[in-house]
């Protein structure tokens, strides 16, 4: 089944917090099918960014769109009806559920039913709960993690629980899929794996936009890289261009 991903467009996006320039005029684009990435050191504003998308943070200046609508400046309720979906660098996943409960509990939550019918679990009518099984457990497959469909949600490893993570971002078979360091504390492996699953997640229609400290997974999964510095763009290309570039390898990559 494809993902129905919509165009991402950033248009000078500025975030100043009381006198910290946190980002400045950024402008980036992330299109369907493509794994576009935001790299840079510390405090360089992606997160900064990624909350401006999600409307975790209202911006001083520029906006962001999907599909054409805007998205910044919307509370995140919102922005996630849009079909915008976010892992984020400590997954927590929900304590006594399942991985497929935890999953299905995530479309749940995007399809606005009522906190107590959430809470409780009342199914609000059995046709709507098949079909919300149904698509977490695709979601699953997609992330090569169907068999872990009957655990303990809250008992997986890290490198299973960031898989379900974004597992829990494609039930909803989300426009936009922001990815907030998926890597971070995964091993060689885990991280292959996580990269198949990423890239497999474009090939099937999906807009990605992925932060990610490291380096050389980025460069494995993306067809665009934005370079961040003190809150500004400092370079922008496919990986091939970011690696060959001079002062992306003097003022990012320190050598
Ligand atoms: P990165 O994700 O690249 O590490 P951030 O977006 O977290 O960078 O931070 C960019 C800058 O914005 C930093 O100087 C940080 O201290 C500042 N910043 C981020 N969020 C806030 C906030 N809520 N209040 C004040 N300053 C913030």
């Amino acid at each position: 089944m494809p993902i129905p991903g919509s165009p991402l467009e950033v248009r000078g996006l500025t975030k100043h917090f009381q006198g910290n320039q946190a980002l400045n005029d950024v402008s980036i684009a992330a299109l369907p099918g493509q794994v576009t990435s935001l790299v840079g050191p510390n405090g360089s504003g992606k997160t900064t960014l990624l909350n401006l998308i999600s409307g975790l943070y209202r911006p001083t200046a520029g906006e962001a769109t999907l599909a054409g609508e805007r998205l910044s400046g919307r509370p995140p309720h919102l922005v996630a009806r849009r079909g915008v979906a976010r892992t984020f660098q400590t997954p927590v996943l929900p304590d006594g559920m399942t991985v497929l409960e935890a999953v299905a509990s995530a479309r749940y939550a995007k399809d606005s039913v009522s906190i107590a019918t959430t809470i409780l679990r009342l199914p609000a009518n059995r046709a709507a709960e098949r079909s919300r099984e149904a698509a977490a457990r695709q979601a699953l497959r997609r992330v090569g993690c169907e068999d872990l469909a009957d655990q303990d949600a809250s008992g997986l490893a890290l490198g299973s629980r960031r898989r379900v993570e974004v597992a829990r971002a494609l039930a909803g078979n989300p426009h936009l899929i922001l990815l907030d360091e998926p890597a971070s504390g995964l091993d060689e492996g885990e991280v292959e794996e996580l990269a198949s699953v990423i890239r497999q997640v474009a090939a099937a229609g999906g807009t990605v936009l992925l932060v990610e400290h490291n380096f050389n997974m980025v460069c494995s999964v993306s067809d665009q890289i934005y370079v961040l510095e003190s809150g500004r763009l400092l370079a922008q290309g496919t990986p091939d261009e970011i690696q060959r570039n001079q002062v992306v390898a003097e003022s990012y990559l320190g050598q």
